[in-house]
Parts: C-alpha cells; sequence; structure tokens
C-alpha cells in the first residue's frame, strides 16, 4: 500500500487482503479457460457460477441475472446502449453521472436532467423529460465526485408513470461501499458496479439485469454470459470481486460509522482551520467516504501536487477528467464557476483509511493553502 495518507479510495481503492488471497489459485494452478469442457475448464467454471451467487445474493438479484463486465465503464455502456438498442428511444440522464454513462447517451437521442446546487437530481425538470418515447432512464446511486445520494425510488415512480417503455438503470459504482444496494436499487432493472472501488481488482465489473430485460449486446463474440457479454472471463478478477463484495457488505454498517466519523472531523477540521474554504454538496446527502471542498484563490491542481509532494493523494474531481483543464460537468451543473470548479479537490476515504490519514490531511492540506496563496499575494496578482 502507498505510505502516506492515500484519500483517493473514490478513483481506485487498494485490494483487500481477501480478494489478493481468494485470486492467487485463479492465477496460478487454476488457470482454466471457463468456457471449456476439461478439468481444468471446469474448475475455473465452478468458481465463476459460485461468485455469481454470492454477488446475486449482495445485490439483490438472482444468479442468472448477473452479467460480468470488464469494468464499471462497461457496465454502463452495456445498460445504456444496450437498453437504447434494444428499447429504441430516448435516453434519459442526470447532468452528474460518469462520463461512462454521459458519453454513451451522447451517441444516441437523450436528454439530460440539471440538479440543484446540492448535487441532487430535479424530479420536476426529470418529470419534464419523461414521455412514451423514452427507452432508458440512468440516475446514479451515488455521485463520484460530491459522493451525493439520488432518490432513486422517488425517480422510479415517476418513470414507471411518464415512460412505461422505459428501463432503470442505476451506476452504483460509488455506491457500494456504504449503502445497501440491494435494498435502495430494487427497483432499477439494470444496476452497475465496479471491483475496484470497493476493494477488489481494477478491470472487472457487474451489471445486473433484473428479470433479464432485453438488452442488445455491445461486445459480439463467442457468447458468454449467455450471449449478453462475450469474451473470455476474467476469472481471478471474478473471484477477487466475489471477496471484496463479501467482505465489503458484511463490514458495510461499521465501515460507515467509522469512515463518517473519520470525513467529518476531516471536513470540519478543514472548514474551520483554513479561510475561504466551502463544502461541496450537503453532507447531509452524501456517502460516508466523501469529502468535498473548495479553498478561494487556489487551484486545485496546484494544491494537489503541493499534497502529493507531502503524502497526501487526492484528486480533484473523477481521475478520469484529471489533467484535463475543463471545470467538473458535476460542479458546473450544481451552478459554480468555472473558477470555484477549479478551486475543489476531493478527499475520499475507504476501508483502509486511518485516523492517521486524517491527521496528515489536516496539518497538510492547511499548509499547502497557505503557501499557494502566499505565493499569490508575493507574486502581486
Ligand atoms: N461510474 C462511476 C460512478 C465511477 O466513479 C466510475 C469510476 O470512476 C465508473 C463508473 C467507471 O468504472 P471503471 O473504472 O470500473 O471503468
Amino acid at each position: 500500500m502507498a505510505s502516506g495518507a492515500y484519500l483517493d479510495h473514490a478513483a481506485t481503492s487498494p485490494l483487500r487482503p481477501e480478494a489478493r488471497e481468494a485470486m492467487l489459485p485463479f492465477l496460478g494452478e487454476r488457470f482454466g479457460n471457463p468456457s471449456g469442457s476439461h478439468s481444468v475448464a471446469r474448475s475455473a467454471r465452478s468458481a465463476v457460477d459460485e461468485t455469481r451467487e454470492v454477488v446475486a445474493a449482495a445485490l439483490g438479484a438472482d444468479p442468472s441475472e448477473i452479467i460480468f463486465t470488464g469494468g464499471g465503464t462497461e457496465a454502463d455502456n452495456l445498460a445504456v446502449l444496450g437498453a437504447q438498442r434494444a428499447i429504441e428511444g430516448t435516453a434519459v440522464c442526470s447532468a452528474i453521472e460518469h462520463d461512462a454513462v454521459l458519453e454513451s447517451a451522447r451517441t444516441v437521442p437523450h436528454r439530460l436532467v440539471g440538479v440543484g446546487e446540492n448535487g441532487v437530481i430535479d424530479l420536476d425538470a426529470l418529470a419534464g423529460a419523461l414521455d412514451e418515447g423514452v427507452a432508458v432512464v440512468s440516475v446514479m446511486l451515488a455521485n463520484n465526485e460530491v459522493g451525493t445520494i439520488q432518490p432513486l425510488d422517488e425517480v422510479a415512480t415517476l418513470m414507471r408513470r411518464r415512460a412505461p417503455r422505459a428501463v432503470l438503470h442505476t451506476d452504483a459504482v460509488q455506491a457500494i461501499c456504504w449503502l445497501d444496494v440491494a435494498e435502495l436499487a430494487r427497483r432499477a432493472d439494470l444496476v452497475s458496479i465496479s471491483a475496484h472501488k470497493f476493494g477488489g481488482p481494477q478491470g472487472v465489473g457487474v451489471l445486473v439485469v433484473r428479470g433479464n430485460k432485453a438488452l442488445t449486446p455491445v461486445i459480439h463474440g463467442g457468447g458468454q454470459e449467455r450471449g449478453r457479454r462475450s469474451g473470455t472471463h476474467n476469472v481471478a478478477g471474478i473471484v477477487g470481486l466475489g471477496a471484496a463484495l463479501s467482505a465489503t457488505v458484511a463490514d458495510r454498517s461499521a465501515a460507515v460509522a467509522r469512515v463518517a466519523a473519520l470525513r467529518d472531523r476531516l471536513a470540519d477540521g478543514l472548514l474551520s482551520s483554513v479561510e475561504g474554504c466551502i463544502e461541496n454538496g450537503d453532507r447531509q446527502l452524501k456517502v460516508a467516504g466523501n469529502c468535498h471542498v473548495r479553498f478561494e484563490g487556489v487551484e486545485s491542481e496546484e494544491l494537489l501536487f503541493l499534497l502529493d509532494g507531502s503524502g497526501v493523494y487526492a484528486s480533484a474531481g473523477s481521475a478520469c477528467a484529471s489533467g484535463a483543464t475543463e471545470p467538473s460537468h458535476v460542479l458546473s451543473a450544481m451552478g459554480l464557476t468555472a473558477e470555484q470548479a477549479r478551486s475543489a479537490v476531493r478527499l475520499s476515504l475507504g476501508w483502509s483509511s486511518t485516523g492517521a490519514d486524517v491527521d496528515a490531511a489536516l496539518a497538510e492540506v492547511p499548509a499547502a493553502v497557505d503557501r499557494l496563496r502566499q505565493a499569490t499575494v508575493g507574486a502581486g496578482l
């Protein structure tokens, strides 16, 4: 694990020991291709089948409703494009979805629905965007930048009433560590998760397809996953995902209490010790691991650079967007100006976070902000 304070769990979390241990045999003697028929293949297939049951139980689904994918991005693409192509109609999604959903929706007829300044979807605007021509509605369970939890039940009620042909997809990638996805997403037809956000390996995910709703595949080939997602299974990855998911669900209530207390200490500490520090998104509506703040007059990229040098690892919104000069689409949708959005940082906690990580951030962030402000004053800016 990285030494220093790793506060970027929303980008990726370290592998849980349970996952690493469960994966090892599949990187060694149980290397078979699960689509084959001899005993080496069958040994791999039994691991995939067992994991399918574990994942189904954790997500409140039937094993036949689980599709293993190559991560959250692929699960989101399959949900949005697979449903849109099968049903033929408009895709409707919130303006704060991950790019995996947004960029998929942008390739087909689509409508984006705005959010309030608290980072929660505007239900009146959603109602206005729904009609009989809608094929798929995609609203995430928890946002990846500001961590806000979306009212999926209300979304489902509106959708069933106003867009009866549509299926409901929820991207639960950032929710699974903190929320009972089986319960909160029970009315969603399609649910995406990604292993590396909860202590599993990178490059493996799941799409739940409730009631085995019709989906047009986006990846074509040998017909694995009952024709819905071709490609040789990533057996070690799938097994690691299952082990990490079991550990996550078993520890979840304790983790929420422990991590929310750490997050509150971090956010409150920054708000009280740094002048011009403002929290983004309503904390009461956020998942436990999210601390998202901005520092007036500070460029987040410069701040993150200084923090990296002092062993505090965080990010400016979504990892995929870092390095981009465009302000975050999530913060813009919440009404922040480009300048405000460029002064925001996300410090995200997870299963391995400790009080020492928070102590380090509370020491280093105020000092780094101070240094940047002094430099600005010194340069006469
Ligand atoms: N959806 C959300 C909400 C995410 O935060 C991410 C990753 O940042 C993804 C989808 C993409 O998942 P993956 O990295 O597994 O492709």
